[in-house]
């Protein structure tokens, strides 16, 4: 029979409560002390059929065991002299005490024995891990004793120096039994007094045979080889209970959580709140606290109060401390925070009257920990900290209130261990400092340390350094590690980030917003991690972005990790120059790169137009690539699901938005087989089309470059030339392969181009007058044409999402709202709608001659009768309709377009059932 299976025989909530609260609870102040106290649980394992152990319905045995606990709790606080004697000082007191909070009865014959290397693990997982019934505190705050039955000598086992995993016993029912009460008291309460010695962090104190190694480094103990003394770390402890000086150390340590889990378990009925009730500090009063002390409620401090917190000040759950104006609090090297396992409210600042602010000041590492929110920081009020450290909270500093809030926070130290209470639960580290609505933060030489790492925390939960929403934020010399962000900003003015170091974070740096941001002098040392990405810097649709003398450093490289990640970089003049990247697979990626031929040809229209106008873009210059395999990586149109392939699957499957990825969209380099993308929870597409836009280039200095030297100067300069050429004579156009170049050119990837022209403009603007006029010529006259084959190709791949599933045959005339395009002309995209008939190839006609002057002739491809419906539309490059009308049967496929002047322009053709597509062709005027 199992737990469970008679509620009644399980546990024995009442009576022994009971007799173990009684007297136990301090008085109604509101501050108290207590010794630190082991909560602790007895599972008694009986046989299968309820036999050979204590029993939940006999009084006498239940009293029984809870003389073991009074025995303990009256040895440990009346300690005997050490013998033989040692050195340093008698000591009186243990230092803790225990208290049997719960005993469980279990029905199981295989735990019966209780044994150490087979029972005891399985009991612990069976009967407390896996036990759902289980409190919290009754599965993470309390000390298991499990007590085996089937064995007459009493003896245990304890699972970790100093851990809260659990102790073993075997033995007392048969000494209940079988001997003299007082004597089965004894001996049994002494051997789990020894136990609990281990699990406080003590070991033997004896070698264990001449090459055993069971001592503490306690050197008042010596270290024989055999037990000889009344120390209760003796192996047989006969002859007594003491500890030495250098063991009740130890224990100590272990109790203030310095070492080991047993603080864990530590309980304290201290930690209890008066309902409703309020210390108030009044004007003139000063209270210090120096020890460990208690707090049952709230505290307040009013105008001229003051709190000197040199020692521990314990806050209950669900209590705080409220600073009012004119209040001080003092932190001294003191602690506030919850000695209990709980998380408190916080320290909560009042700044309804800047004439007395409230002051906090941290006095040589004052401390708040195991706060909901450590300190609610309002505006106006005096915060010093000379190294204040916030330990374990789940929000260290909170900035809010009714107005905006500015801050400087200097010198502050912020930390997780393992010790944030009620992780367990759930609770894990949300932020360090977050700002919700803040005027203008600086933080300076402050630290942001997640402890444990992976090792305790998935380092997706270890929350931001710096979480800020406000209009300015500068970050100076500061130290961020293991973190999931180091910080975060969504800041609507200038983010200044400089001096720092990231280290072994997700993401050092995520900004959110545009602005101003400068980026500088940082150090990000990128851990790879084997499921997720890494970046140093991710900037989605930054605005005016200097990304200059950081260093990107991987120890190992491999895996996901880039540099700098811009996410919808828009055109504004962004700088990364004169970075450091080693051994990254990757050092930087662009997500739809801005167009630059469009700034390019827009500013070149304009009047008195000035080179500061020209927008081209995030340039990368000058920057230093050691042992990386991609250094800049580019995609045109994640946004618009062309990350791959033709297939309905693919398009559908391969859809990003920016918006639901924690950095927007991600680019890689397969480690064998070149570009691939990927993002959380999907499959990668094996490879990557380089038509929609994904490029690889060299961007080290330009003279160095291998690209470069295809792409240089003198190529842009010969491109725009033979643009030049052609706005003055279009029948030039098939002449020296210009479009070829064009297309050349345009493949070239969009920031390389945008570096090369602003560098030719920083070197030769004021000589090369051509340039100039060049520019003018090609907007005035020959609009767009290099543009339209971007915005042809892009109006392509963005009807194509628009219409998933396209093989539906959507009616053709179907009205649809087309998000407009920043700068983009306004027309209808629907002319340049793919084929929209199923199987077949498109566009499904031809025409000739090419170039045309007076006429075109319309050739339908095969399979296609022509229809009597058919109509035809001719537009300019830049969408105009120019000429319409009904093609009815092949004699009349001939269109004059004797009226048209030279250039390019697009023909649909459509009919009532079908879509023939739309073809671009050429008329050279005669
Ligand atoms: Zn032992």
């Amino acid at each position: 029979m199992r737990r469970g299976d008679n509620p009644k025989m399980k546990r024995l909530f009442p009576f022994f409560r009971y007799l173990l609260l009684a007297g136990a609870l301090p008085g109604g102040s509101i501050l108290s002390a207590q010794v630190p106290t082991l909560r602790v649980a007895f599972h008694i394992f009986q046989t299968d059929s309820g036999t050979g152990n204590f029993h939940a319905d006999s009084v006498r045995e239940m009293i029984f065991l809870k003389e073991l606990e009074q025995w303990i709790n009256t040895k440990a606080g009346k300690l005997d002299t050490l013998t033989p004697p040692v050195s340093s000082p008698y000591v009186p007191d243990a230092g803790f005490r225990i208290r049997v909070d719960t005993v469980f009865f279990h029905r199981d014959s295989h735990a019966w024995d209780c044994s150490v290397d087979i029972d005891a693990p399985y009991m612990r997982t069976r009967y407390v891990d896996q036990d759902s019934a289980m409190s919290y505190r009754q599965k993470h705050q309390t000390l298991p004793v499990f007590i085996g039955g089937n064995i007459s000598i009493v003896g245990g086992h304890s699972r970790n120096i100093g851990g809260k995993g659990y102790i073993g016993m075997r033995g007392f029912y048969q000494q209940y039994i079988q001997n003299q009460y007082d004597v089965a008291v004894e001996e049994s309460a002494k051997n789990l007094l020894h136990e609990i010695g281990h699990t406080v962090g003590l070991m033997h104190n004896f070698r264990g045979g001449t090459t055993g190694d069971q001592c503490d480094t306690c050197e008042d103990n010596g270290c024989p080889d055999i037990g000889t003394s009344n120390n209760i770390m003796d192996y047989w402890p006969s002859y007594g209970h003491a500890l030495s000086e250098c063991q009740a150390a130890i224990i100590s340590s272990h109790l203030k959580g310095e070492k080991g889990t047993i603080s864990d378990v530590l309980v304290n009925d201290s930690c209890y709140a008066i309902p409703e009730s309020t210390l108030v500090i009044s004007r003139g009063d000063t209270i210090r606290i120096t020890g460990t002390q208690y707090l049952h409620g709230n505290l307040e401090i009013l105008a001229g109060g003051v709190l000197d917190v040199s020692g521990y000040l314990s806050v209950p759950q669900g209590c705080r401390i409220q600073v009012r104006r004119g209040g001080q609090l003092v932190l001294s090297k003191g602690t506030v925070g919850n000695l209990c396992g709980d998380l408190w409210e916080g320290i909560f600042t009042e700044s309804d009257d800047r004439t007395s602010t409230p002051q906090v000041r941290f006095v040589m590492g004052g401390k708040v920990e195991n706060a909901l929110i450590g300190l609610i920081w309002s505006d106006a009020v005096g915060i010093i900290g000379d190294r204040a450290l916030f330990r374990n909270n789940v929000v260290g500093i909170s900035l809010k209130g009714d107005s905006l809030v500015s801050a400087t926070i200097q010198n502050f130290d912020f930390i997780t261990t393992r010790r944030l209470n009620h992780h367990e639960e759930g609770f894990t580290p949300k932020a360090f400092i977050r700002a919700t609505r803040a005027s203008t933060m600086n933080v300076a030489h402050c630290t942001f340390t997640n402890e444990p790492g992976t090792l305790q925390f998935s380092i997706d939960s270890c929350g931001a350094g710096i979480d800020f929403n406000g209009e300015m934020i500068e970050v100076r010399g500061c130290y961020f590690y293991r973190l999931f962000t180091g910080i975060r900003t969504f800041a609507r003015r200038d983010q200044v980030i400089h001096f720092n170091k990231f280290e072994n974070s997700r993401c050092g740096v995520n900004i959110l917003s545009g602005g101003y941001q400068s980026i500088s002098e940082n150090i990000f040392v990128l851990q790879r991690f084997n499921d997720v990405p890494t970046f140093g810097i991710v900037a989605h649709e930054p605005g005016v972005l200097q990304a200059h003398l950081n260093r990107f450093e991987s120890e190992y490289g491999g895996g996901q990790i880039a540099g700098l990640c811009l996410v919808n970089p828009g055109t504004p003049n962004s700088t990364c120059y004169h970075n450091e990247y080693i051994n990254l697979p990757v050092g930087n990626i662009i997500l739809n790169q801005a167009d630059i031929e469009k700034e390019l040809f827009k500013w070149s229209a304009q009047p008195g137009r000035e080179f500061s106008d020209l927008r081209l873009g995030t340039q990368f210059r000058r920057n230093v690539y050691w042992n990386t395999d991609g250094e800049i990586l580019m995609m045109r149109n994640p946004g618009f699901g062309v990350v791959k392939g033709q297939s309905p699957e693919d398009i559908n499957t391969s859809f990003i938005n920016p918006a639901d990825l924690p950095f927007g969209g991600y680019l890689w380099l397969d480690d064998a087989a070149g570009l691939t993308a990927f993002w959380p929870g999907k499959v990668p597409p094996d490879t990557i089309d380089a038509w929609h836009g994904i490029f690889e280039f060299m961007n080290r200095d330009e003279s160095q470059s291998r690209r470069f030297s295809e792409f240089s100067i003198d190529t842009v300069k010969g491109a725009l030339a033979k643009l030049d050429q052609m706005g003055k004579n279009p029948g030039d156009f098939f002449s020296g392969n210009l479009f070829e170049d064009l297309e050349t050119l345009r493949g070239f990837p969009l920031a390389a181009r945008s570096s090369v022209i602003m560098g030719y403009l920083d070197r030769f603007h004021h000589k090369e007058v051509w340039f100039i006029q060049g520019l003018t010529e090609i907007a005035a006259t020959n609009s767009r044409i290099d543009t339209l084959l971007v915005d042809l190709r892009d109006s392509l791949a963005f009807c194509w999402y628009l219409t998933v599933p396209w093989w539906n045959t959507p009616p053709l005339h179907e009205v649809r709202e087309v998000p407009a395009l920043p700068g983009w002309p306004v027309g209808d995209y629907y002319r340049l709608l793919p084929d929209l008939v199923k199987g077949k190839p498109f566009p499904s006609f031809d025409i000739q001659p090419i170039p045309a002057s007076e006429y075109i002739q319309i050739f339908p491809r095969a399979s296609y009768i022509p229809d009597n419906f058919w109509r035809y539309e001719i537009f300019t490059s830049d969408g105009r309709l120019k000429l319409s009308g009904s093609l009815q049967g092949i004699q009349s496929l001939k269109i004059d377009t004797g009226g048209l002047s030279g250039g390019i322009y697009f023909i649909r053709i459509f009919g009532s059932r079908m879509n023939l597509g739309t073809q671009r062709f050429m008329i050279i005027p005669r």
